[in-house]
């Protein structure tokens, strides 16, 4: 496998692309690239890396940002891609449907991926659980390994740093489950270096939604770096399910970030309403163990083994409501 270690002199990371062109980053070289005309997809659905099940049309664009490439020179600083190498993972959501009748499509926000860095601010707004959940199962389903970040600390302590009753709740019992709970703070610094050391050496993808604190907490990490970042966003739009421009910022301490920005909707992308149960880590050891085995859908099926172990308290009541929620709108 090709890692960002030990590439060859004619291979580099793509790190940036808008509409066409790709920027790859190749040692502390930075090369422009179009795309080698045997790339270029030749329709909607050409592309290399269709979708998992490829079922659903594929987008066009064979590159991520992320992905590691071939390339050769044409001038010092400018060539042409001519290889992808095989991706260790993407991830990707689904797009908005363009026009009425029209098809979703695959988008992938970038290729090989460390973690998802999911943003929610602890108060102010209100932390939306169901939304996490949502990113959770995404992560889960291609496999990457998820950090979650609650930010604005300051605003649910006490004087005396004592956590809010309904935060610390939430929090551990993601713990439970096995996901890493960062808690941090823009305003004080608290929980930073944590993080600092959770981002390093990795290729993290942060989500969530503007307001949550994002800007500020990047421009904590690394002064500057929410304000480039915002910069690009409002290129791609903010809120819109677009992914002409994306970029991946390198961090000063060692590692990478992409931003996603403004996400209002994050559509789950070509998982099985039967599959769903599977990436709940909590749910998934029952899945199967119900009256009507696989074919049990949990919801009101007698003899349901993941019902009983949430009347149990072995599943929390409201991520079980999560994944109904989930089923019900994927
Ligand atoms: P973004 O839209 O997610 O990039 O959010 P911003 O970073 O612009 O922050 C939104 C609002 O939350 C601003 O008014 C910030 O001052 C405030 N804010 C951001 N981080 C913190 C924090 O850690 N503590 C507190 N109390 N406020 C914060
Ligand atoms: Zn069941």
């Amino acid at each position: 496998m090709c890692t960002k270690n030990n590439l060859s002199n004619d291979q580099g990371v793509v790190y940036k692309k808008v509409s066409g062109s790709y920027w790859v980053q190749a040692g502390d070289r930075e090369i422009a690239c179009t795309l080698s005309s045997h790339l270029i997809p030749a329709g909607p659905g050409a592309t290399k890396h269709s979708s998992r099940r490829g079922q659903a049309p594929a987008h066009t664009d064979p590159i991520a940002v992320g992905d590691i490439v071939r390339f050769s020179l044409e001038r010092e600083d400018s060539g042409s891609i001519i290889e992808v190498m095989p991706r260790r993972n993407q991830f990707a959501r689904r797009s908005a449907v363009p026009m009425p009748g029209a098809h979703a499509f695959e988008q992938v926000i970038a290729a090989n991926v460390d973690q998802i860095v999911p943003v929610f601010a602890a108060a102010s707004p209100e932390p939306h659980w169901n939304m996490l959940d949502r990113y959770l199962v995404t992560a889960e389903s291609f496999g990457i390994p998820v950090l979650v970040c609650v930010t604005k600390l300051d605003l649910v302590q006490d004087s005396e740093k004592r956590l809010d009753e309904e935060i610390a709740e939430a929090v551990a019992e993601y713990r439970r489950i096995g996901y890493p709970m960062m808690l941090v703070s823009a305003l004080t610094g608290e929980g930073l270096s944590d993080l600092r050391l959770a981002l390093h050496q990795r290729m993290s993808v942060f989500l969530g939604k503007s307001g949550v604190g994002k800007t500020s907490l990047l421009n904590a990490l690394q002064p500057g770096l929410g304000l480039r970042i915002n910069e690009v966003n409002q290129i791609t739009g903010r809120g819109k399910h677009t992914t002409t421009h994306l970029e991946m910022f390198n961090l000063d301490f060692g590692g990478a970030i992409v931003d996603t920005p403004g996400v209002r909707e994050f559509g789950l992308w070509d998982i099985h309403e039967d599959d769903l149960a599977l990436f709940f880590p909590e749910i998934r050891p029952y899945h199967g163990r119900c009256k009507f085995g696989l074919g049990c859908r949990h919801i009101e099926e007698p003899g349901c083994a993941v019902r009983k172990a949430v009347s149990a308290g072995q599943i929390s009541p409201r991520r079980y409501f999560s994944y109904l929620k989930l089923k019900a709108n994927p």
